[in-house]
């Protein structure tokens, strides 16, 4: 069985009586344990279909399930990465890990929770900052902290929604190879992650799930156990290849972009 499905969904926003259709006729799995990487120009409806999956939003028609169960709200089987303003700025670092794991693990003592939240902090490279807030911490570091926290809630599916778009190319490249290694190294979870960086999809998805307006148009399926770093893409033909295909289509869908 598949751990998410997308039936026959459809997507309205309403405001002022007004009725714009963000989503039409999407018909997607997606297994227990895959990486889907949801890529499309800006506007294509991609933040809605995570806002979907998160249970933020409910479909205007069709259905959005997890194990056959319809989505019925935010839940801790999900956690939810943003690009930015996603921790809580009165608390430090070390709090908002802290916060994400009492919440989601009543039972855990205090001094459990701190020790389980510094390990995790280490884990992403900033146990040395756990007591600085975050307008004290720099973009890449902020993103680490918010990682570190979904990893707390310890979800079985992870929801990313262009978690390093603001952080410039060299921290991205360490953000999304932190990422890979946190993958290997935790059985079976699900990842749908957001992006428009084609290299980005290419270095971090088992899929790549391609969108233009309202639409799924294709779904690319990336080879098994290759290196998930930007170098596998230039060296390997299959990759590059590959890469050639998705920016066609990247390129060829252009004139459908709005602006955010
Ligand atoms: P993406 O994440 O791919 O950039 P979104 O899912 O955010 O796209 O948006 C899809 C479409 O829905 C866009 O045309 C956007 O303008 C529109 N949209 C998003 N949020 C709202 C809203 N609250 N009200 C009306 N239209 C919206
Ligand atoms: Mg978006």
């Amino acid at each position: 069985m598949p751990s998410i499905e997308f039936k026959d969904v459809e997507y309205s926003y309403v405001d002022n009586n007004e009725s714009f259709l963000a989503l039409e006729n999407i018909n997607l799995e997606i297994a227990q344990g895959e990486f889907v990487c949801l890529v499309g120009h800006s506007g294509c409806g991609k933040s809605t279909m995570l806002n979907l999956l998160a249970g933020l939003a409910k479909p205007t028609k069709g259905q959005v399930s997890i194990d056959g169960k319809p989505i019925a709200g935010p839940a801790p089987d999900r956690s939810i990465v943003f690009q930015s303003y996603s921790l809580f700025p009165w608390q430090t670092a070390l709090q908002n890990v802290v916060f994400a794991l009492r919440k989601t693990h009543k039972e855990i003592s205090k001094e459990d929770a701190k020790a389980k939240a510094l390990e995790l902090l280490k884990q992403v490279g900033v146990n040395d900052a756990a007591n600085r807030f975050p307008f004290q911490l720099s973009g890449g570091m902020r993103q680490r902290v918010a990682i570190a926290r979904a990893l707390a809630i310890d979800a079985p599916i992870m929801l990313l929604d262009e978690p390093f778009g603001a952080l410039d190319p060299m921290i991205r490249r360490k953000l999304q190879a932190l990422l890979m290694d946190l993958w290997a190294n935790s059985c079976c979870k699900t990842a749908v992650f957001v992006t428009h960086d084609i290299d980005e999809a290419l270095i971090l998805a088992d899929r790549i799930v391609f969108m233009e307006p309202r639409h799924i148009i294709r779904v690319f399926e990336l080879p098994k156990n290759r290196a998930h770093t930007i170098e596998a893409i230039y060296d390997d033909p299959q990759m590059r290849a590959l890469k050639d295909e998705v920016l066609a289509l990247f390129e060829a869908t252009a004139q459908g972009e709005e602006d955010e």
